[in-house]
């Protein structure tokens, strides 16, 4: 009976002039290419150097928008934190009279273009709730859920495809602390994923919790729009000056560590740094025992790029304050007993991968931190097809290393097999 049913989706599977997919089985689609999860850079740009290959792939989006991180969930003032040629995309440069760090609108308009170039068509507004590969029939079983206005809470979707590429970020979702006495705060608590600018803190006492790159420029941020904000500081913390010598510190560092040990270049850094910032632990900012760059390939700890927060810090416009012990009303108790009223507190947290959420498979994600358990440069693939592109914590240029390694082995393989598009190849059972 089960088997009649399998038959009868068979005959109706098909795929477009494109090689597209298709189905007019109503909830199932077969994808003679790769179905890719996400149209974040990541997703994007895997899915163009797959079309540079010849190669048709399927975008599934569970927001509206491309770049959605970027689009819905980032602060007015944001730039990218690196130099532009370390922020392109595979196959399209960005436009020529872009500044050096291009700000948050020249990147989207950028990641536009990009999808317009290369024909990028996202499925929007459908969240991949299940993923798992089904051994009987060599093909992965994709399950979306559609948000969409007139399929909204009904309509699920069945893809069945190949090659599974997870492109869904290591920020996939907001990391929200459980602090004791939130409940009876009693005033605005915030994520960053929620704040756009300071001008709605004017005049106000605001904590921002978490020293990374964000938590750093939304204190600024809310310096400039004449807030008063203090920064709790838990952690030791790499701040670096953005530039040095002319260049960028990035850039600089990966030019050194063409010619030197990474110990050494650290050495190189936090002496530059010294000198162009002074000591920041004098500010309440102490240094990890490791150097940046060895912290970094440790346990990808980004160090945090100065753009002018250290000095507010240092002339005390903001305030740096330790550990939380619990929240009162209206009230923050810190760790050292001293107790100050705030307006609003920022969770400048961070966010995490959930790919096991989703995908049922237990051996290329780990289920603790969501992120491929094979270490970089090895964690792009797994079996059955399966593929990861931007989960190596060296942003846009590990993505776009992950979407040219996906895009060469699958065409491969397409190019070795071609009938590997043809859905009559395999037998088709679905459940
Ligand atoms: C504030 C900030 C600034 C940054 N600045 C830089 C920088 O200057 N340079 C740099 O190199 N890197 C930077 N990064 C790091 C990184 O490059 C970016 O986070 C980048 O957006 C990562 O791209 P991505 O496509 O991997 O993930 P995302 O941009 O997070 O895209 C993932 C997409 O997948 C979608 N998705 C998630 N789950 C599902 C699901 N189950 N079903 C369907 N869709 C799903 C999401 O909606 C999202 O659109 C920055 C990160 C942040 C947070």
């Amino acid at each position: 009976m089960e088997h009649c049913r399998c038959r009868e989706i068979e005959g109706k599977l098909s795929h477009d002039h494109k090689g597209r997919a298709v189905s007019s089985v109503p909830g199932f689609s077969f994808v003679p290419g790769p179905v890719i999860v996400g149209a974040g850079p990541s997703g994007l740009a895997t899915a163009a150097c797959l079309k540079e290959k010849g190669v048709e792939s399927v975008v599934l989006e569970r927001s509206d928008c491309i770049a959605s991180l970027w689009q819905r969930k980032t602060y007015d003032r944001l730039r990218l934190h690196l130099p532009r040629r370390f922020c392109e995309l595979p196959l399209m440069g960005f436009p020529r009279d872009f500044p050096e760090y291009p700000d948050k609108g020249e990147f989207i308009e950028y990641l536009e273009s990009y999808a317009r170039r290369f024909g990028i068509c996202p499925r929007f507004e459908e969240t991949v709730e299940h993923a798992e590969y089904d051994a009987l029939l060599g093909l992965w079983r994709v399950r979306s859920m559609s948000s969409k206005g007139e399929e909204r809470g009904a309509r699920t979707r069945t893809y069945l495809c190949r090659w599974l590429v997870v492109a869904t970020g290591e920020n996939a979702e907001a990391v929200v602390p459980e602090i004791e006495g939130m409940e009876g705060f009693g005033e605005v608590i915030k994520h960053t994923s929620l704040y756009r600018s300071g001008k709605e803190f004017e005049g106000k006492r605001v904590l921002v919790l978490g020293c990374g790159n964000s938590g750093m420029e939304v204190c600024l941020d809310l310096c400039n729009h004449n807030a008063m904000p203090s920064l709790v500081v838990r952690d030791t913390v790499h701040v670096l000056p953005r530039e040095m010598l002319g260049w960028s510190t990035f850039g600089l560092s990966m030019w050194l560590l063409k010619w030197l040990p990474m110990h050494l270049v650290d050495r190189f850094l936090l002496l530059m740094s010294w000198l162009i910032l002074g000591d920041t632990a004098r500010f309440g900012l102490n240094r990890p025992k490791l150097g940046p760059l060895q912290l970094k390939n440790l346990n990808g700890k980004t160090p945090v790029l100065d753009v002018g927060t250290l000095a507010k810090i240092k002339s005390g416009a903001i305030k740096i304050r330790p550990g939380i012990r619990r929240l009162r009303h209206h009230s923050v108790e810190f760790a050292d007993g001293r107790i100050e009223r705030f307006d609003a507190i920022i969770l400048a947290t961070g966010y995490k991968s959930i790919v096991p959420h989703w995908l049922k498979e237990g051996k290329m994600f780990s289920e603790e931190d969501g992120l491929p358990r094979q270490p970089f440069p090895n964690g792009w693939k797994g079996g059955n097809g399966l593929y990861a592109v931007g989960f190596t914590k060296r942003g846009l240029l590990g993505a776009s290393a992950d979407a040219r390694k996906i895009a060469e082995d699958i065409g491969r393989e397409m190019a070795r097999n071609p009938s590997l598009q043809q859905p009559s190849s395999s037998p088709l059972l679905i459940s």
